[in-house]
């Protein structure tokens, strides 16, 4: 059997590949397969599976900021399409943007991508398909909401207020990492492409 010219074959089933809900994710809709429907994954990739699943329908949008919140919206897809967290994350998010807003009186700081709401991967984002991976823009002197902010090019970024942030986000006990490169700002990691955005992990609960 030949396939027509351009047919891509599907490879084989990938149990870390994430399945989407019936129904362009309702909330009620029967989770299966993305892929191809195939059946008969061993059972602890069923199980590891199982608790996956269960995790993506707790998922929450989280709300959108202003300045009396302590945080703005940004993100690709934009609406908050990309802003579907777990419970956990939103409550650290609201809690560090309140302390925030109390404790330095500085305009609001830049939430972006977490996850879409089918928990699935997207584009490039590897990281932000399980609701506890959240982008977080530098902190700017201007305090103006755009993008572009790297630490080490753009004299906008002010790196003291960012040190302070990353400190009010540990202090919460819940996050497991945060990716950041400006090498003089403590307790973050180095990572591919976080020259300009912060991406904080909160753990699992
Ligand atoms: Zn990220």
């Amino acid at each position: 059997m030949s396939l027509p010219k351009g047919t891509t074959v599907r490879s084989g089933y990938n149990p870390l590949q994430p399945r989407v809900p019936k129904g362009h994710g309702d909330d009620s809709g029967e989770w299966t397969e993305a892929a191809n429907g195939s059946s008969g994954t061993a059972s602890d990739v069923t199980e590891a599976h199982q608790r996956r699943v269960a995790r993506f329908k707790q998922l929450r949008q989280l709300r959108p900021g202003d300045s009396s919140a302590g945080y703005y919206n940004y993100g690709t897809p934009i609406e908050g399409e990309a802003q579907w967290a777990l419970p956990e994350a939103i409550e650290v998010i609201e809690d560090v943007a309140k302390r925030w807003r109390d404790e330095t009186g500085k305009p609001p700081f830049g939430v972006g991508n977490i996850s879409l709401k089918t928990g699935k991967p997207y584009d490039r984002h590897k990281e932000h398909g399980d609701g506890v991976g959240i982008d977080i823009r530098p902190v700017r002197k201007d305090g103006k909401q755009v993008g572009g902010t790297n630490y080490d090019t753009n004299p906008a970024y002010d790196r003291e207020a960012t040190q302070r942030l990353v400190y009010m986000f540990l202090k919460t006990g819940r996050v497991e990492k945060i990716c950041f490169n400006d090498p003089k700002v403590k307790g973050v990691e180095r990572c591919r492409d976080h020259d300009d955005h912060l991406h904080v992990r909160i753990k699992l609960p």
